[in-house]
């Protein structure tokens, strides 16, 4: 994620109540026949409530209709899982709208709703180890999410359609989900929308198809994809599909922008600017490449949707491309999405580096050097904040970001340069599609420089004094 300019960092995390009590796990209990409950979260303090336990899901199929002059959804979901331990009911993080059926395995399952928990009662238990599929029917007026750690997020109604995106929240406004990115899962997307509109979404693009004065859209996204990144863009769009290295490039721009505007010459530029990163990072993840430019100014950010980043308006109004928030979102890619987090305390494992992406991108630009960005922000930086572990109210704040960034230069000053760009690849490649903790990089960091890296990590991450600079 990368804020518009113009936003501060300090004003954007007062405006967060860091919510950090932990709800209290309720499924433990053990039932008679050897079946337990799921727990209904995942006991991450960043995001209370999300996530379930007690299951990995492998895949998801959906199929939503969405009709902006009633702002109604329709959906329905294919929920594929394997049970991690005996269960006699699991839990899905559903927010607002009605379920009207479920069903476990093709047979009709109880289920409650309330609160954003979907708890499902199937007929008869579900083994350790057995894979069960999930079929919920919905329908209602999405709701957006209001206390987002980023602002308004969510699912929200456009002018012209409406916009699915928020970190780490908004997948649970418009399908049932385990939604949390420690349980990655591949997708299919099916969105149906009146003729006329545009309904983008992650991945490579399917057939389209129309009946009736509704066009249906689909998606497939085949690498595993946290539920954060997923997204839907729906309005009247100039929608450009082409390729790039042999795997399709899905662009959008709002219609009433021009053709040859700042946004639309900033998406040009997306497949030059992930090959620019895949020379440094390894190669590109993913099966398809893309973004997406949205005018509703709600969306005062971007975010780094699998394979398709969403850019907020805010990037573009000084009416000239903005390379850099490309460069953000794309090395986002590698760091944050193929190799995901594990828990939301290791945030700056994506915005370090994605922030460190666009140091190196302004000076292979012909800008400041990576190093005197080094030296501006070392200047200005408030050691009294943490990198790791921030706290919930802080994951988008400068010490993840910036100091975030700081750290990365910090390892590569200490190693050098040959040890550090093959520390970034083989942490792309050996984690790639996964997920990872601060504590695996700082490993993997050992053992490819063949140096003891834990204090310097310590100072830079968490020190409260300003760290000593390396000396190479
Ligand atoms: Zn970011």
């Amino acid at each position: 994620m990368s804020r518009a300019v113009g936003r501060s960092w300090g004003a954007a995390a007062v405006a967060v109540v860091a919510a950090a009590t932990l709800v209290s796990c309720t499924g433990d209990e053990r039932d008679e026949d050897g079946f337990r409950a799921g727990s209904v979260d995942l006991a991450d303090p960043y995001v209370p409530g999300s996530g379930n336990g007690g299951y990995d899901v492998d895949h998801y199929r959906l199929a939503v209709r969405y009709d902006p002059a009633d702002d109604r959804l329709t959906g329905r979901a294919e929920v594929t899982a394997t049970a991690t331990h005996g269960l006699s009911r699991f839990n899905l993080d559903l927010a607002g709208l009605d379920v009207s059926t479920v069903a476990v395995n093709g047979s009709p399952a109880q289920h409650q709703h309330d609160d954003g928990e979907l708890t499902v009662t199937p007929g008869q238990g579900l083994a350790a180890g057995s894979r069960f599929t999930v079929e919920v029917a919905y329908a209602g007026v999405p709701e957006a999410v209001a206390d987002g750690v980023l602002g308004d997020g969510g699912f929200q109604h456009t002018e012209d359609g409406a916009i699915a995106l928020g970190q780490p929240h908004s997948a649970a406004t418009w399908f049932p989900v385990n939604d949390h990115p420690s349980d990655k899962a591949t997708y299919d997307i099916e969105v149906t929308v009146p003729d006329g509109l545009a309904a983008l979404s992650n991945g490579v693009p399917g057939e389209r198809s129309s009946a009736d004065g509704w066009t249906t859209w689909r998606w497939a996204e085949r690498s595993p994809m946290a539920s954060y990144l997923t997204t839907l863009v729906i309005g009247d769009y100039r929608v450009e599909t082409g390729s790039h290295d042999g795997k399709p490039l899905v662009t959008a721009v709002p219609s009433g922008l021009p053709a040859t505007g700042p946004e639309a010459r900033s998406l040009a530029r997306t497949g030059e600017i992930a090959d620019f990163l895949a020379g440094l990072f390894g190669p590109y993840p993913f099966e398809a490449y893309g973004g997406v430019v949205v005018t509703d100014e709600r969306i005062g950010y971007a975010l780094e949707t699998q394979s398709r980043p969403v850019y907020g308006p805010g990037f573009f109004r000084r009416g000239e491309p903005n390379y850099s928030v490309v460069v953000h979102e794309l090395a986002h890619q590698w760091f944050g999405n193929s190799v995901a987090l594990a828990s939301w305390r290791d945030i700056w494992l994506n915005e370090g580096f994605a922030s460190y992406a666009e140091w190196l991108w302004e000076e292979h630009d012909g800008g400041a050097t990576a190093q005197r960005n080094f030296e501006r922000q070392y200047a200005v930086t408030n050691w009294s904040r943490r990198t790791l572990d921030p706290g919930a109210g802080q994951m988008f704040s400068s010490a993840v970001y910036q100091r975030g960034a700081l750290t990365v230069h910090a390892l590569r000053r200490t190693v050098g340069d040959d040890a550090f760009f093959e520390i970034l690849r083989t942490w792309t490649s050996e984690r790639r599609d996964g997920n990872a903790t601060t504590d695996d990089f700082v490993a993997l960091a050992e053992r490819v420089s063949g140096r003891s890296l834990t204090p310097l990590f310590n100072a830079w991450l968490t020190g409260t004094t300003p760290p000593a600079l390396p000396s190479d």
